[in-house]
């Protein structure tokens, strides 16, 4: 679909990832993307994020555009606003440094999480504040920076800013950064009648917060969007009272970074018409690497190891594919998390050899190699809001094997539908994933069908450019 052409609109989007800058799951992978396609579509797309000493950090050129200061609480903080030089990704970018605070290795995962997203919070509106314009909209990424809304609209020395349109997009709902209200002077001064605005079930919620102020809420699926009005981790009756300001837009992939035939992280480049003797090629490398036997079906896992993602059933549900199947098929998983999934995979390297291997970790280019190589991609999640894997699986020839969920319902066709060319099952239980492992053994003694399915789900568009056409509409809705 072309991207229609229309008067550039000041976006800000404001996010706690970014890829390449840092990225721990989809957030990042649809926050580096989306404003690149929305300045190709003649939008000014910007991104504001949080400094983090990453590898991004360290090799590129900044100049400093902003010092500020401000209080979170009783803790006086300076910040420093730097510009990435070069345009590198094809958008300003802005990172917010708040010295001890966010300038540290990981993004998440520390105790004073709330301290410095909501220290992030203040700093990125202090500095709108200061602008001699106003942008036409800021767009707010989860829970990290879901009180800016309350903020822009509440506090009163930002009050110059409620006339800005804002959105929320959801990527995740299990998370929503709750704090205790002993936090409520991190706030800054705000007027006390609204308080109802800030508070759910007796903490504050950000992210509910952010339902509740924001011009317009998305989530990253139309599926999702109806899951979370029944579960959405205590939100529900939320999401059912603010459905009309509510919509789902189906995250795109970046179809220049995921591209078989360009992608510099695989060893062998393939298109549609070299797909048969490119994946070939690229499974050679990985079985190389990672000792599994080069004719059985490979089966591949690649994610964060929590419940969200069922993690925790794939230990025992391949070891049972394994004993049932006759070794008839191997497994490679990528990820980490949960403590007790990583032992158990790690347990497993070795025992199986020569059909199953684990790396427990996160790495970028592997999980590319593997997107190549595999054969299969498991995705048993209970929880989808989305799923990028299962679009990069099939632009890479690999067929997706999901749990219906979700952004998962709303890609892939079961083999079995017409013109389907993947693997859907109703529950996450170990019953169900081995028999969706069973279907794709079978179907991949079908090479003619295999080819087919792989050649058609390689066609299928999911670039950004449909998507920022409705995120335009959700835009000019709220002018
Ligand atoms: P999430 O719920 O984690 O955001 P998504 O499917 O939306 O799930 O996005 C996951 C993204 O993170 C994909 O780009 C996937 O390839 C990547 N990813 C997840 N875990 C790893 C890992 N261990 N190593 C490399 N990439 C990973």
């Amino acid at each position: 679909m072309p991207i229609l052409k229309n008067a550039g609109m000041e976006i800000i989007h404001i996010s706690a990832e970014c890829y390449p800058v840092a990225k721990a799951g989809g957030l990042g992978d649809v926050v580096g993307a989306l404003p690149k396609y929305q300045c190709e579509s003649g939008d000014i797309a910007k991104v504001i994020m949080p400094m983090y000493r990453t590898k991004f950090l360290y090799e590129n050129d900044w100049q400093v555009d902003y010092k500020g200061n401000a209080n979170l609480g009783n803790l006086y903080f300076e910040f420093t606003i730097i510009k990435e030089s070069t345009n590198k990704l094809g958008f300003d970018l802005f990172l917010v440094d708040i010295n001890g605070l966010l300038d540290r290795q990981k993004i998440y995962g520390y105790d004073d999480d709330a301290e410095r997203f909501t220290a992030f919070q203040i700093a990125v509106v202090s500095w709108i504040s200061s602008w001699e314009h106003s942008p036409d909209m800021v767009h707010c990424h989860d829970h990290h920076t879901a009180l800016i809304p309350f903020m822009m609209q509440h506090c009163y020395a930002f009050q110059h800013l409620a006339a800005i349109s804002t959105v929320l997009t959801i990527h995740n709902a299990q998370y929503q950064g709750w704090m205790g209200w002993d936090k409520s002077l991190y706030i800054p001064r705000w007027d006390l009648w609204k308080r109802g605005l800030l508070d759910w079930a007796g903490n504050i919620n950000p992210l509910a917060s952010g339902v509740k102020c924001a011009g317009k809420v998305t989530t990253v699926s139309s599926s999702y969007m109806e899951e979370l009005r029944i579960q959405a981790n205590g939100l529900e009756k939320l999401f059912q009272f603010e459905q009309g300001k509510c919509v789902g837009i189906l995250n795109g992939i970046d179809t220049q970074v995921w591209n078989p035939a360009t992608d510099a992280y695989i060893q062998h480049s393939f298109s549609v018409k070299t797909l048969t003797t490119g994946k070939a090629k690229n499974k050679q490398v990985l079985c190389n690497r990672f000792e599994l036997d080069i004719n059985l079906p490979l089966f591949v896992f690649i994610g964060r190891m929590v419940g969200e993602k069922a993690a925790d059933l794939l230990p025992d549900a391949i070891k049972t594919a394994i004993y049932h199947g006759n070794r008839n098929a191997s497994f490679l998983v990528l990820g980490s998390g949960q403590t007790s999934v990583e032992l158990e995979f790690q347990q497993m390297i070795g025992a199986y050899p020569g059909i199953f291997n684990a790396v427990i970790g996160y790495d970028e280019q592997l999980s590319h190699q593997m997107y190549a190589g595999a054969d299969f991609l498991l995705m048993p999640s209970r929880v989808e809001p989305c799923g990028l894997n299962q679009m990069y699986a099939m632009r890479y020839g690999t067929i997706p094997v999901v749990r219906s969920t979700g952004g998962l319902k709303d890609t892939v066709v079961d083999m079995g539908d017409f013109e389907g060319f993947g693997i859907r099952f109703n529950e996450a239980s170990i019953a169900d994933i081995n028999y969706s492992i069973g279907r794709g053994i079978k179907v991949y003694q079908d090479k003619t069908h295999l080819t087919w399915m792989r050649k058609y789900m390689m066609q299928i568009d999911h670039s950004w450019e449909g998507t920022v056409n409705e995120y335009k509409q959700v835009y000019l809705s709220l002018k």
